[in-house]
Formats: C-alpha cells, structure tokens, sequence
C-alpha cells in the first residue's frame, strides 16, 4: 500500500480501484489487475506501458523510459584527427584551420530508452541501450506482472532525453569539438524490459548492458517486492 503523504489518501487504480503498490519515490504505477499504467503528478494521468524482453522466471520488469524525439543538429564541429594543432601567424583563424569542420547537421526522428528508476548510470545506460532495437513484445493478456521503483516523472524523462542525445553525440566515433542540438519530443511511453540480476550486475535481456546492483537506489526493495509478488 502506498500513501500519499499531502492527503494521505491510499493510491488506487483510477480504472478499476485496485490499490497500486511502489516505492515511496515512485511516481510510475502499474496496476497488476487491469494492466493500465499511471504516472502521479497532482492527479493519476494514464500512460501507455508496453512489455520488452521478459525473459524467464528469474527476470524482473524493470520501468525504463521511451521517447521518440526529433533531433534537430543545428551545428556539429568535429576535430580533424590529423590537424590537431592550430597553425599560428597574423591571419584570422578560420574554423577549417583550426582543424574543424561541420558534419552531419540536419533533423532525424530518434527513440531513446533509458532508465526511469533512479540510478547514477542513467546517461551512460541511455547511451548504450541508443544502439539496441528495442521491440515491444505481445502482452498476455490477464497475466500479472509487478512494474516497481519507476520514480523519473515525465518532465525529468524529456530532460534526460536531451542529455542521452548529447551523450550519443559525444559517443560517436569522430573527434566532437562542439554540438549545438535541440530535441523535441513527440511521445513518451513507459517500456517495462526484463533484466535478470547476475552476481553484481543487473543485466537487461538480450543485451550485453547491465547495471550495477549498487547503482540502483532502492535495489534491495525493489527486488524485494518482486519477490513477495511472485511468491
Ligand atoms: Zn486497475
């Protein structure tokens, strides 16, 4: 049972008034009855959930952000490996000889997936799992399932999209100088993805990413109510 603080009122599923269980910080509920997800702000807003990578019985459906953004590029100068070194004399410098050039400006769709619980690997996880083709897979209808410690709210997730954008650009295998980027986001879902928890690391299915255990805030809890659910 959760309460929430201000009216210490229980949460209930706003569908069909189940009571929806989480983490005190969390602010992304999944209702185990009726299958709608709901995120809290001054009211329970719906949210749309799809299910990724389940796995076998000892997975765990960790929430995970999904936001489908354009990125626009207005200016992207990169360093040309073999100029490293500006020349020097009494002419103006010009970007190209300083070794810079611009490359790939321009405005491309682009989906981002990256943690909504919180952990200090958030980017970085972000930035990985950029390269991976996550695909929902068909829900089965009436099977239970328990979505704990989802805490990164909707506007957090639109500013963290931004950053794993820059960090995707900075990632790219060429000499990054500077990049000027704008994102706008056009939706953001809830991807609930299995991950299986190997020795010290939670490792998301399918995939060679894992996170570590003592990355992730609230770990124990969340692997804790997991286990109360299932047993
Ligand atoms: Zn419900």
């Amino acid at each position: 049972m959760r309460y929430d603080l201000s009216e210490l009122t229980l949460l209930r599923c706003a569908n069909c008034g189940s009571d929806l269980d989480g983490l005190s910080t969390d602010v992304i509920f999944y209702c185990s009855e009726c299958g709608r997800c709901w995120i809290s702000g001054e009211q329970l807003t719906p949210i749309s959930i799809e299910f990724v990578r389940l796995g076998g019985s000892d997975s765990i459906l960790m929430p995970f952000w999904k936001v489908d953004a354009s990125v626009t590029i207005r200016n992207r100068i990169i360093r040309q490996e073999s100029s490293m070194a500006a020349r020097s004399g009494f002419r103006e410098f010009t970007g190209s000889e300083r070794g810079l050039a611009e490359s790939d400006t321009g405005s491309r769709k682009v989906r981002f997936v990256f943690p909504a619980f919180s952990t200090g690997l958030v980017l970085s996880t972000g930035v990985r799992m950029h390269v991976e083709n996550f695909l929902p897979e068909k829900t089965e209808h009436g099977k239970r399932f328990r979505i704990i410690g989802g805490s990164v709210g909707k506007d957090d997730a639109a500013l963290l999209a931004r950053a794993v954008a820059l960090g995707v650009e900075v990632n790219r295998s060429d000499f990054l100088a500077s990049v000027d980027l704008e994102i706008e986001v056009h939706s953001a879902g809830i991807y609930a993805i299995g991950c299986t928890p190997e020795k010290q690391v939670l490792k998301i299915n399918g995939s060679e990413i894992g996170i570590l255990f003592a990355a992730i805030n609230d770990f124990d809890e969340i692997l804790k109510q997991n286990k109360d659910f299932s047993d």
